[in-house]
């Protein structure tokens, strides 16, 4: 089929919400997707930081055949094995002592909403039910989550918003401190703001959330859709700040591309969630869950966060070292594989210009490059993507 009249005909009938890249993609394979004029693509964008493992990676796909011919999809008014598995698994791997599976990020963090209300009116009183978010930040487009994010920008013309959120600055305690009063159920925010740049806080903030939460009896949570599964050079980013949430949400890299979130919570908290308070008709079907779990032991086994975390490092001394010669880049941000390169311009066109060189990126806001590529990149793809974008970088000066 002739790629125009692809994209003439998704012009047509698709509605109008994406601003979508002129490229139709057909097969992937590892670090390399392939558009349908057969152009190859060496990809740092991984979806959004979804396919972790790279593309068709072999345990997973095997999964998906097995578990594709024993049993696709049940309700959850029945008990399935890979389910259990799954939340033995990620609880023994974390924090958490219980787990909820959903279909996305945003219903992740819709379902740790519902939560936090639940269980502040339940354990303190029924007005305390507020969410502190904070600027900037990304956490869904739900109705609930579009307004737990902090960006105007995502919210425009779907007011009226949901009553109960508060928004404070990023990597700001005493913003925090001062916006806690007797109605906050529960602080939201990313270890690292993924959508919002790639903004890193301060060592101290993630600590100092905790303390705040301790003295306030407020909830923990932590937005692992983006950093979570190993992307940022630890399994889940909290650990880099030696304290745990007390609920975390999961989505993107999850089941590597198989639709799934998951939100986690300490015993106590998950008790709120009594029989029939909250659902989902796929959540942690038989499929998604066999992938997920592929997906999961995968990572432990081949110990994929190290990988991240050793790459990521090569990747980033290569990003200052081109520094030198892109007088438009103003700061590299960012841990493990989840890297943000500031610009003193709009991010668009560089990436628009690395991809017609066969290299795809993202952007993270108007003036942040993002790289996200999968956790299995080698060196040697990341100094092809480095002679690229120091090429795209240069013609931005
Ligand atoms: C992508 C993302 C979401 C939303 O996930 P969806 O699966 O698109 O609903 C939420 N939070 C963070 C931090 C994200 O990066």
């Amino acid at each position: 089929m002739d790629t125009r009249e692809l994209l003439e005909w998704s012009a047509r009938y698709h509605t109008p919400n994406y601003g979508r890249t002129p490229i139709c993609l057909v097969r992937g394979d590892g670090m390399r997707v392939w558009d349908s004029d057969g152009r190859e693509y060496l990809d740092f964008a991984a979806g959004i930081a979804v396919v972790g493992l790279g593309h068709c990676h072999p345990r997973v796909t095997g999964a998906i055949r097995e578990a594709a011919a024993t049993l696709l999809h049940v309700s959850n008014l029945y008990h399935t094995a890979p389910q259990i598995h799954l939340a033995k698994l990620l609880c023994e791997h974390s924090f958490a002592d219980r787990v909820f599976f959903c279909n996305s990020g945003a219903e992740a963090n819709e379902a740790a909403i519902k939560l936090a209300r639940k269980y502040a009116k339940e354990r303190f009183a029924s007005d305390r039910y507020e969410v502190i978010a904070t600027r900037n930040s990304f956490h869904g487009r739900t109705l609930a989550t579009v307004t737990a994010t902090g960006q105007e920008k995502y919210q425009h013309g779907f007011e009226p918003l949901v009553p109960g959120f508060k928004h404070v600055p990023y990597n700001d305690l005493r913003a925090m401190e001062r916006a806690i009063d007797s109605r906050t159920a529960a602080i939201l925010v990313e270890p690292i703001q993924g959508e919002g740049g790639v903004n890193v806080p301060d060592d101290d903030y993630l600590p100092g959330l905790r303390k705040l939460c301790d003295e306030s009896g407020a909830l923990l949570i932590l937005d692992e859709v983006q950093t979570g599964v190993g992307r940022t050079g630890r399994l889940w980013a909290y650990e880099h700040a030696g304290i745990e949430p007390d609920v975390m949400t999961l989505a993107k890299a999850l089941a590597n591309g198989v639709p799934m979130g998951a939100m986690l919570a300490r015993e106590d908290v998950a008790r709120a969630l009594t029989p029939g308070s909250h659902a989902s008709t796929f959540g942690g079907t038989p499929f998604v869950a066999s992938v997920a779990l592929a997906t999961l032991t995968t990572v432990l086994d081949e110990k994929i966060p190290e990988r991240a975390a050793r790459v990521g490092r090569h990747l980033v001394e290569g990003l200052r070292a081109l520094r030198a010669g892109a007088p438009a880049v103003r700061e590299i941000r960012g841990r493990g594989l989840l890297i943000g390169i500031e610009l003193d311009r709009p991010a668009g066109p560089v990436v628009d210009r690395c991809r017609e060189a066969g290299l795809l990126a993202l952007t993270a806001g108007e003036r942040v490059l993002r790289l996200a590529p999968p956790l299995i990149v080698e060196p040697a793809d990341c100094d092809r993507a480095l002679g690229i974008l120091a090429t795209a970088l240069g013609g931005a000066a």
